[in-house]
C-alpha cells in the first residue's frame, strides 16, 4: 500500500462538520473559526513502547491518541472542534490502519471532532495528534488561577492505568477492567459545565501530585492532599494493598482524570453539574499559602512513601 492509498482510506472514513471549509486532500484544511471565540490548540504524540506497550491493539493506540489530546483541552474546559494526525507507520498495513481508525474516530465521532489533515510517513511506530478547540474569550481554565482556600477536586478514579503499568511491568496478567482504563481513559468533557466555577484545572498525565504541582507553581500557592480521599475503583483495592495503592494513585500517571480548584462556596454547584454530566468528583484536598504538594495518610500524618521511601511532603 502506498501513502496516497493509506490517506485515502483514512479520507473516506472521516465524518463532515460544517465549520469544516476544506479538510483532507489539499495542501492545508481550512476551518472557519466562530466570531467570538477563542482558539486554542494543544498536541500530544504517542510513541511506542514509551507511551504504550509494543502489543496493544491498534484500535486502544487511535482511542488513546486522540484522548490525551482531548482531556488537555477537557482541562482547560475547551470545547474541541477539529484534529490532526502525524502517523509515522514502521509499514503501510491496511488492517493496522483499520483497526487504529476504529478507536481514533470511534472516540472523535463521540465529541463531534472532525480529522481534517495530518501527515503520513514510514518510522518507527508513533502517532502525533493536534486538536483544536473553542472557548469563549479568557474563558479558557488555566492552571496558575488557584487561590489559597480553594477546594482541590479530582475527576473519575485515580491509579488505575498505573496499576495496569504496574502489573505489566512485573510480568503479571494485566487486570482486564484497569487494562482498559490504561488504554482507553475518558477525556472528562462531559465535565466542562462543572469547570465554569473552577479557578484552575489541569489533567492528570505524569500523577496527580506532580501534575497538581504545576498548578501550585503557577499560581503560587501550596496544596494538601488527603490520601484517604481519593477515589478509587473496586477493581485498584482489589490488585493492590492500600500502602501501593496510596503510590500508584498519588504518583501514577496516565488516568486522564481532572484535577481542578475551586472556591468552597462552588461545592454543591460542582457537584450537582458532575452529577448532571454523569461523571464522579470527589473533593480531595485544599489550596493553602506556601509552595508544593504535601499529602496525609489516614492518621493524618505526612505521608512517606513505604516502597521507595520517597518523602512526598512539600517540594
Ligand atoms: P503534502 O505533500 O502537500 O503535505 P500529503 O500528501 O502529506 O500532502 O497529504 C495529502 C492530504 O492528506 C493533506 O490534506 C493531508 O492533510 C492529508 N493527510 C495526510 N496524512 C494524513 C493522516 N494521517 N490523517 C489525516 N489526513 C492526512
Ligand atoms: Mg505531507
Amino acid at each position: 500500500m502506498a501513502e496516497f492509498d493509506l490517506i485515502a482510506r483514512i479520507r473516506q472514513r472521516v465524518a463532515a462538520r460544517d465549520d469544516v471549509v476544506l479538510g483532507i486532500g489539499d495542501d492545508a484544511a481550512v476551518l472557519r473559526v466562530p466570531a467570538g471565540r477563542e482558539l486554542v490548540v494543544a498536541m500530544d504524540t504517542l510513541n511506542s513502547g514509551v507511551h504504550f506497550p509494543d502489543e496493544t491493539a491498534p484500535a486502544d493506540i487511535g482511542w488513546k491518541a486522540l484522548a490525551v489530546n482531548l482531556s488537555d483541552l477537557a482541562a482547560m474546559a475547551v470545547e474541541p472542534a477539529w484534529c490532526t494526525l502525524s502517523l509515522s507507520l514502521p509499514q503501510a498495513d491496511a488492517g493496522w490502519l483499520d483497526g487504529f481508525l476504529d478507536g481514533f474516530l470511534g472516540l472523535a465521532a463521540q465529541h463531534r471532532v472532525a480529522l481534517v489533515g495530518g501527515d503520513t510517513t514510514r518510522g518507527p511506530l508513533s502517532v502525533c495528534v493536534t486538536v483544536h478547540g473553542l472557548v469563549e474569550p479568557g474563558r479558557a481554565l488555566r492552571r496558575d488561577g488557584a487561590r489559597v482556600g480553594d477546594t482541590v477536586w479530582v475527576s473519575g478514579s485515580l491509579g488505575d492505568a498505573a496499576g495496569a503499568l504496574a502489573q505489566w511491568r512485573a510480568g503479571a496478567a494485566m487486570d482486564a477492567f484497569l487494562r482498559e482504563r490504561l488504554n482507553r481513559p475518558t477525556p472528562r468533557l462531559a465535565l466542562l459545565p462543572a469547570l465554569r466555577h473552577a479557578h484552575a484545572g489541569i489533567d492528570v498525565s505524569d500523577g496527580l501530585l506532580a501534575d497538581l504541582g504545576h498548578v501550585c507553581a503557577a499560581s503560587g500557592v501550596g496544596a494538601q492532599v488527603d490520601l484517604p480521599a481519593l477515589p478509587a475503583t473496586e477493581a485498584l483495592r482489589a490488585c493492590f494493598d492500600d500502602a501501593t495503592r496510596y503510590r500508584l494513585q498519588a504518583t501514577g500517571g496516565d488516568d486522564y482524570e481532572l484535577c481542578f480548584t475551586a472556591p468552597q462556596s462552588a461545592r454543591e454547584a460542582i457537584l450537582r453539574d458532575a452529577t448532571d454530566a454523569g461523571v464522579a468528583v470527589a473533593a480531595i484536598g485544599r489550596v493553602v499559602a506556601g509552595t508544593g504538594v504535601s499529602a496525609f495518610d489516614a492518621e493524618g500524618s505526612p505521608w512517606r512513601d513505604a516502597r521507595t521511601g520517597y518523602d512526598h511532603f512539600a517540594a
